[in-house]
C-alpha cells in the first residue's frame, strides 16, 4: 500500500492512489505548472485528489483539464467533487458523455454485469462533460496527451499516452493486479470488444506502463504488455 498521497511516475507525472494501489487517478503538470488531471476514483477519492493536488505543491487554481477514462462508478465517482472545487467540465471519449453528465454507468455485457449495473451504489454523482474527445486527438498537455480509444470495457472507453514522458494510462483496458489481465467481465459493455481494440496499446511507444487498476510497470513495460497481448490473441 502506498502511503505517498502521490507517486512520481516520471518528471511532471504523479499517479494518485485513491484505495492502496488498486484504484488510482494521475496527474500530469505542465512546465508552466498547468496541471490535468485524470480519473476521479471512487465517491470518496475527489477529497484524496485534491489532497495529493496540494502534496505536489499545485491547487485548484491550477488545474486547467480534467480527464476521464470512463464513466464508471470507480473512476468517475469523485468526478463531481472535483468539478465543484476546480470549476471545470470533465473531458472524456465522447461515447461515454452522457453516461458522465446522467451520472449512469454504460450496462455491463454479461447477466451478472447487467444485474449489477442495476444495484443501487453502481451509478455516481452527474458531472459536467466540456470536452467529447475523439481517438487519436493530442490534447495540450506537457508534451501532449493522446486520446486512445479502447472501447469494449465501455462504450468510451479510452486510454491515454503521454507523450512527452511516455506514460502511457491504460485504463481499465488492462489491469495489474497482481499480474497484467483483462479487466473483471461482467463490468466490461463488450468482453470480446475490449481484448479486440487492447491490442493497439501494443503498438504505442512508452516506458513506464500505469493503470487504473494496479501498480505501473517501470521496467520492461512494453515488452510485458505485448507478450500478454500476444499470448491472448482473440
Ligand atoms: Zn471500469
Amino acid at each position: 500500500m502506498a502511503k505517498d498521497p502521490a507517486v512520481l511516475l516520471a518528471p511532471g507525472v504523479w499517479r494518485i492512489p485513491l484505495l492502496g494501489d488498486l484504484v488510482n487517478g494521475f496527474i500530469f503538470r505542465d512546465a508552466d505548472d498547468q496541471v490535468t488531471l485524470l480519473d476521479m476514483g471512487l465517491g470518496s477519492s475527489g477529497r484524496k485528489v485534491m489532497a495529493a493536488l496540494s502534496w505536489i505543491g499545485s491547487g485548484p487554481a491550477d488545474v486547467t483539464r480534467i480527464l476521464l477514462t470512463h464513466a464508471h462508478a470507480d473512476h468517475a465517482g469523485g468526478a463531481a467533487y472535483v468539478a465543484e472545487r476546480t470549476g471545470l467540465g470533465f473531458g472524456v471519449h465522447a461515447d461515454d458523455a452522457e453516461a458522465v453528465r446522467t451520472g449512469t454507468p454504460p450496462p455491463g455485457g454479461s447477466g451478472l454485469g447487467r444485474l449489477l449495473a442495476r444495484l443501487p451504489g453502481t451509478g455516481f454523482k452527474p458531472a459536467p462533460v466540456s470536452d467529447e474527445l475523439t481517438d487519436g486527438q493530442v490534447l495540450p498537455v506537457a508534451g501532449g496527451l493522446r486520446v486512445v480509444h479502447t472501447p469494449g470495457h465501455s462504450p468510451g472507453h479510452a486510454s491515454y499516452l503521454h507523450e512527452g514522458s511516455g506514460v502511457l494510462v491504460t485504463g481499465d483496458a488492462l489491469f495489474n493486479v497482481r499480474r497484467v489481465r483483462w479487466p473483471v467481465r461482467a463490468f466490461c459493455t463488450d468482453f470480446a470488444m475490449t481484448k479486440q481494440t487492447a491490442h493497439v496499446l501494443a503498438e504505442l511507444d512508452y516506458d513506464v506502463a500505469a493503470f487504473t487498476h494496479g501498480p505501473e510497470l517501470r521496467e520492461h513495460a512494453r515488452e510485458d504488455i505485448r507478450a500478454f497481448l500476444a499470448r491472448s490473441r482473440p
